[in-house]
């Protein structure tokens, strides 16, 4: 089929729309049953994951709630600190509450053990992660995701909620992109 609009910038498909759509169904099924008799609270962190969590929320059936942080890391590359800066906190007391951290991409590992560390000091009773995508060949830190669905090369992905400068988080696959995209710029970041 030909490629039209935003597919035009796309070298790969990583993974589909349609695999992606049934593994979130699975997780969502896993989550129901692990966490039955619970009212589990989804934190998302902006902006990547609000494509997954909305997805995922629909595939759980329990009385769940939803919150967001938004999180940026100290100069990638120069540290290896795994101190995130906090731009968007919580808008609740999490005391005694299951949150399930929903993460788009789990790289290095940095941000996510820096936020789990943070969400636990505030007393979450349990905490645990769920990530669409993981790269395990870049992983700095040792970082258990209970709830995974893709182990991907160390490629720079975008789609699903994954952008590039801003952009593609409107694609439903997960893709690559062409070099060309990034041509103007000294390569795909990271
Ligand atoms: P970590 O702390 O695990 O190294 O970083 C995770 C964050 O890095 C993700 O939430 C995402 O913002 C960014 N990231 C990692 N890999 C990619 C990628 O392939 N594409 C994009 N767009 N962002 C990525």
């Amino acid at each position: 089929m030909e490629k039209t609009g935003m597919m035009l910038d796309v070298r790969e498909v990583l993974v589909s729309s349609e695999e992606i759509q049934d593994k979130v169904r699975e997780l969502g099924e896993r989550i129901t049953r692990d966490y039955r008799d619970e009212k589990p609270l989804l934190v998302g962190i902006l902006n990547g994951s609000v494509v997954v969590l909305s997805d995922l929320m629909r595939h759980i059936d329990l009385p769940c709630e939803i919150a967001f942080m938004a999180v940026s890391s100290y100069g990638a590359g120069t540290t290896t600190s795994g101190v995130v800066r906090i731009l968007k906190d919580l808008d609740r007391d999490i005391t005694g509450r299951h949150v399930l951290i929903v993460e788009d991409i789990v790289d290095t590992g940095l941000t996510l053990s820096h936020l789990r560390r943070s969400l636990l000091s505030r007393g979450a009773e349990t905490l645990e992660v769920c990530a669409l995508l993981s790269k395990p060949s870049r992983r700095e830190v040792d970082l258990e995701i209970k709830y995974l669905g893709f182990e991907v090369p160390d490629e720079f992905v975008v789609g699903y909620g994954i952008d590039y400068a801003g952009s593609y988080r409107n694609l439903p696959d997960v893709c690559v992109l062409k070099p060309e995209v990034f041509e103007k710029d000294t390569g795909p970041p990271g």
